[in-house]
């Protein structure tokens, strides 16, 4: 029987407080949030390493440390709407639901999408509203959102998501060519201007869609 609490601890420990992941909001979520529900079962005792996992569908799970420095960013507050791009298993939508009011996440495949509903049902999120389709138009019927986050790599931070964000708004993206990008912060302050901010290099699977790259 794996000790998932102990291992949670030594990854926060070990690879997540001292890779600058300090958020304590960030931290608590990521404890309650139990990455190996999130993951094939054949994978599950790799599910506390610091690095990505396949999910199926060539898709994968973000690495931990990617997942809290995305997320500690953004900054989330309990009264925000948060905007996800690429729901893929679940888990980034999870931590999102724990921090904010209402998380709406697109994803363009179908089975990943449904997987992850039946697992977020079970575990009794009801603050995440799942869509599917080509998350790169945004979801303009609910927009303005308080906060965005891209989990796929895209080629520019794109007009179209930023017009979705509200004023005083932040939204982060990973911005490259389809094997290597540069992870963006991105503010739209109150008087509408946009200010970014590079928060390092990162790998991400290609955003497909009308707005990314070509399947
Ligand atoms: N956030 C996910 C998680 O916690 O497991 C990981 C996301 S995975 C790195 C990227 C996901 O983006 C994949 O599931 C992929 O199918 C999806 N994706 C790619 N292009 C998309 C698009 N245009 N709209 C929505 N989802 C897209």
């Amino acid at each position: 029987m794996q000790d998932w609490e102990r291992e949670i601890d030594d990854l926060i420990e070990i690879e997540l407080k001292p890779s600058g992941i300090t958020d304590d909001a960030v931290l608590a979520a990521m404890r309650r949030v139990k990455r190996h529900k999130f993951i094939p079962e054949t994978l599950r005792d790799r599910a506390y390493g610091n690095y990505p996992l396949p999910i199926g569908e060539s898709q994968t799970i973000s690495q931990p440390y990617i997942v809290g420095l995305m997320t500690q960013a953004l900054e989330i507050r309990k009264t925000d709407r948060v905007l996800e791009i690429g729901t893929g298993s679940g888990y980034q939508a999870a931590i999102l639901a724990e921090l904010s009011e209402i998380v709406y996440s697109i994803e363009r495949l179908d089975t990943l999408s449904s997987r992850a509903r039946t697992n977020l049902y079970s575990q009794g999120y009801d603050n995440i509203y799942l869509i599917v389709g080509d998350g790169t138009l945004g979801l303009p019927e609910y927009a303005p959102f308080d906060k965005i986050i891209v989990t796929a790599a895209s080629p520019k931070a794109t007009d179209i998501l930023l017009s979705q964000l509200k004023q005083g708004g932040k939204m982060v993206v990973p911005v490259g060519n389809r094997s290597i990008q540069d992870l963006k912060l991105i503010e739209k302050a109150l008087n509408g201007r946009i200010y970014r901010k590079s928060l390092g290099g990162c790998r991400f699977v290609p955003l497909i869609g009308k707005e990314g790259w070509r399947d």
